[in-house]
């Protein structure tokens, strides 16, 4: 162990061993956990490592690289925007870039979905939607100011987005009294679900400014999947309690369910607020956007000052992220990245049922270009990644969820090397544990 320690120390490139007690690493035990691997460059799906190792990179960069890395399209873009105007602010001032990709979100999204407000992370962008939200009630002198969300549920790592995810995941004991309280419950999955949510719904009267959901597919939570059927409830719920629905497709929009961009399309549900960060600039540039309806917008325009929307980041609408993000639509407009989402799907579907019934596996399942793979117990995370390193694979499974959300170009080649790594160390760990 310690000589393997050594051996690392000696090839790692010295930035590494001199900036290493100085990077802080996200969810990260920082005395005992394995320490990150130095990464030189990318180039389509895979990461090339300081020793000169490549790795297929199984889950895009935390789901953002859809298009691979460094697709000359979007390089371009960005090269020539970073040569006239890498940065503007939005206050007071305008640029082509913002006011594109505005226009063709809006005209992507379903229905009057029609006015994008920009920040820099999906927690932000979640943020927004909330204080949206909020703000559209006390514009019309309601104090509706409470949230409804569900068990599973993960919408960023801020404050306010930290109370509406899973309450064990989202931290809810550790943080008691820092976060404000709001309403968690599970998912309605039948008729049954619906009413007794709607019974619950109707004791919070007057105290809820909307609904939370990360549509069809629950991500950071656990990659839980639901059926339309529990957002058109949600749906049905929300118009019958007045409550705005928020859609948060920062996992899953923008193709990566296959079927269509949005999941809200798939669903066939029209929500009040979408929020969209992750893929939306192929993985290249930090950018969400927070997406409201007419209704919403309209509820802001006004006499008085104190009616306007009261957020504004500093890098909101960042000229080079909306170049990416521009250059990133044109890719899905140009190239048959929903058929190669679909056709991952397959693939996935395909290789990974091996592992149906094997012990220790307690379910395998597919959405899209996701693949999971659900054990019976909290993964032995690092050994699993460990297995797939060896295998030429990038993959960093969570709780007892080993899983791919592969570059929507993933080739069969590529994705054959993602998938039997998984089964592999899956199939390895099965024989150690249960025996
Ligand atoms: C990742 C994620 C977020 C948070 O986005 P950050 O950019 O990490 O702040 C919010 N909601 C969903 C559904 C996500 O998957």
């Amino acid at each position: 162990m310690a000589q393997c320690a050594r051996d690392r120390t000696m090839s790692d490139p010295q930035w590494y061993s001199t900036g290493r007690d100085h990077v802080w690493l996200p969810y990260t035990q920082m005395k005992t956990a394995r320490p990150p691997l130095p990464v030189a460059s990318a180039e389509g799906v895979k990461l090339r490592l300081a020793d000169g190792r490549e790795l297929v990179d199984g889950i895009s960069s935390w789901w953002a690289t859809v298009h691979g890395y460094r697709h000359p399209h979007i390089e371009e873009a960005i090269r020539r925007q970073l040569e006239t105007l890498p940065h503007v602010m939005l206050g007071g001032l305008a640029h082509e870039q913002a006011y594109t990709l505005a226009r063709r979100l809006a005209g992507m999204l379903p229905g009057d979905l029609d006015h994008v407000f920009f920040s820099d992370s999906g927690s932000v962008a979640v943020e927004v939607a909330m204080k949206m939200a909020a703000q559209f009630w006390l514009n019309q002198g309601h104090r509706r100011v409470k949230f409804l969300c569900f068990r599973g549920g993960y919408h960023g790592d801020t404050f306010a987005t930290m109370s509406v995810c899973d309450p064990d995941e989202g931290m809810h004991s550790l943080f008691r009294g820092a976060l404000l309280e709001q309403v968690v419950v599970d998912l309605p999955r039948d008729a049954e679900g619906e009413a007794a949510l709607g019974a619950l719904i109707e004791q919070h009267r007057g105290e809820l400014a909307g609904i939370v959901v990360e549509p069809l597919v629950q991500g950071a939570g656990g990659m839980v999947f639901h059926d339309p059927f529990t957002l058109q409830a949600l749906r049905r719920l929300a118009d019958e309690h007045e409550l705005l629905l928020i859609f948060d497709e920062i996992f899953v929009g923008l193709g990566r369910l296959g079927d269509a961009m949005f999941a809200c399309q798939i669903a066939g549900v029209q929500p009040d607020i979408v929020t969209l960060s992750k893929a939306l600039t192929g993985g290249n540039l930090p950018l969400a956007a927070t997406i409201a309806s007419g209704r919403i917008y309209d509820a802001f325009l006004s006499d008085d000052p104190m009616h306007a929307l009261m957020h504004g980041p500093t890098y909101m609408g960042n000229a080079l992220g909306c170049a990416a993000a521009n250059a990133s639509l044109d890719l899905f407009e140009s190239e048959p990245r929903l058929e190669q989402a679909q056709a991952i799907g397959r693939g996935l579907e395909q290789a990974l049922e091996v592992l149906r019934g094997l012990p220790g596996v307690r379910d395998v399942r597919v959405r899209g270009a996701i693949g999971v793979i659900q054990l019976d117990r909290t993964a032995p995370a690092d050994r699993l990644s460990a297995a797939c390193i060896d295998r030429g694979v990038w993959l960093r499974p969570f709780r007892d969820i080993l899983y791919t959300t592969p570059p929507l170009v993933t080739g069969e080649e590529d994705l054959a090397r993602i998938t039997s790594a998984m089964v592999e160390a899956v199939t390895e760990w099965s024989r150690e544990t249960h025996v």
